[in-house]
């Protein structure tokens, strides 16, 4: 026990290298072993029991009891020891639930509390795969999906007060490829004033919850759970996968009620990481707080250089924000500004394809996070299924360019921007 008590001490950058993991369990490996089998010998005919008792919410786990393992659908050590490993990097998170990808994170985490006739709100611009998860699959399904524009304070807070029915409030920041920012805390604050459960007349009325895409700054810059929100989701794809490697997802809370949901519902989906990912993902968690300092510092440095280019419009970057109230939620909601920036070039479709087109150290590519600079153009790509309204509307123009920064020498990369720039 004293040893616990020393550890809950520690700070998330040693924790992460520290905890979860028993070496004795795995034949005295430093590392983790891999283990890939399907289904876990009981070892005795009572823990099987006692395993199904618990996993059927027939029973409370006891402090320290050890549960035998089942089947690798519903939980596998790998999954186990990378989600203690994940915890302590969010701060204020309890547990953590890994899936197969991004969207099965999110998609597990809305349908372990949604129920048709209820309401979700979200804001938009969102990951273009959570849009259509919302409207196009949840809504035939009898769950009504409110947008809302990110970093409309105002228009959020009255929103969450009117919404009948409200179970979900799913706030993606800042926003791709914009950079738009939502005040988590405000959101969080709003929710926590709603009447209390049961006086609005309705028996099944429960605070909503609050989720959190943490993808673009979490875990290093962004701490949701801190600032009052229930769950916190990542794609582990971006900076967590670190390599553009991976597929992978995460749900983290404070609530283990909550996480109990979740994974409940993933052990019926079967959308579980597998052993082999989880252990490529636990690899790279170490490591995650030093590459994302050391992107947003490359695309601090680049970004601020680039936005006096004369062949650019406008550059997106949270240290560039014009806006009074932008820049406040940054400075208090953001440790730093992180790895994600995008360009307006002057000149349009033609300028922005030629730029990519002459990059020679940064690839044309989608997805983000990675060690290696990658570079696409939103809206003939990622946003392409937007109207030319709703793209305009939300500043996403013909000669925008989203840049996701790796951890090259920057001076390298300035050169390589310049020299595109200079064949547009
Ligand atoms: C990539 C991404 C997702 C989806 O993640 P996958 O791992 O591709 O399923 C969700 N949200 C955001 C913000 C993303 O960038």
């Amino acid at each position: 026990m004293a040893e616990s008590k020393q550890l809950a001490q520690l700070r998330p950058d040693t924790d992460v290298l520290t905890r979860g993991f028993d070496p004795s369990l795995s034949v005295g490996s430093a590392r983790p072993a891999v283990f890939r089998s399907s289904t876990y010998v009981f070892s005795s005919p009572e823990a099987a029991e006692r395993a199904f008792d618990l996993m059927g919410g027939r029973g409370q786990r006891s402090p320290g009891e050890n549960v035998d393992l089942v089947y690798s659908r519903f939980n596998h050590p790998n999954a186990q020891i990378l989600e203690d490993q994940i915890v302590p990097l969010e701060p204020g998170a309890s547990a953590a639930a890994v899936f197969n990808s991004g969207m099965a994170a999110i998609m597990t985490a809305l349908l372990a509390v949604l129920n048709p006739g209820d309401t979700i709100l979200y804001t938009v611009p969102i990951y273009g795969g959570t849009q259509t998860l919302i409207q196009g699959f949840l809504q035939p399904f009898g769950i009504r999906g409110i947008p809302v524009t990110a970093g409309e304070s105002e228009a959020i807070d009255q929103a969450i007060r009117t919404a009948k029915n409200l179970k979900v409030v799913l706030i993606e920041t800042p926003a791709n490829p914009t950079i738009v920012m939502t005040d988590i805390r405000r959101a969080c604050e709003t929710v926590a004033k709603l009447e209390p459960p049961g006086t609005n007349g309705s028996a099944s009325h429960e605070r909503p919850i609050v989720m959190i895409d943490n993808t673009f700054l979490g875990p290093a810059f962004q701490h949701p759970l801190a600032l009052g929100a229930d769950v916190s989701i990542y794609s582990a794809t971006k900076y967590l996968g670190g390599y553009s490697d991976i597929i992978g997802g995460v749900a983290l809370t404070k609530d283990t009620g909550l996480m109990t949901k979740i994974r409940s519902k993933r052990s019926l989906f079967g959308n579980i990481l597998q052993p082999d990912e989880c252990w490529i993902l636990d690899t790279r968690l170490p490591t995650v707080t030093l590459r994302m300092n050391r992107q947003s510092k490359n695309a601090q440095r680049i970004a601020e250089k680039l936005a006096r280019h004369p062949k650019i419009r406008k550059v997106y970057y949270p240290t560039l924000f014009g806006d009074k109230e932008q820049s406040r939620i940054f400075q208090e909601q953001c440790d730093f500004p992180g790895g994600l920036a995008s360009i307006d070039l002057k000149g349009g479709k033609r300028a922005a394809f030629d730029f990519l087109r002459n990059l020679s150290l940064a690839r044309n590519a989608v997805s983000l996070g990675g060690v290696e600079t990658l570079a696409c153009h939103p809206r003939s790509t990622t946003h392409s299924a937007w109207s030319a309204k709703d793209l305009d509307e939300a500043g996403i123009g013909e000669g925008l360019v989203r840049v996701s920064f790796g951890i090259e020498d920057w001076r390298d990369l300035l050169n390589d921007f310049e020299h595109a720039l200079e064949q547009v």
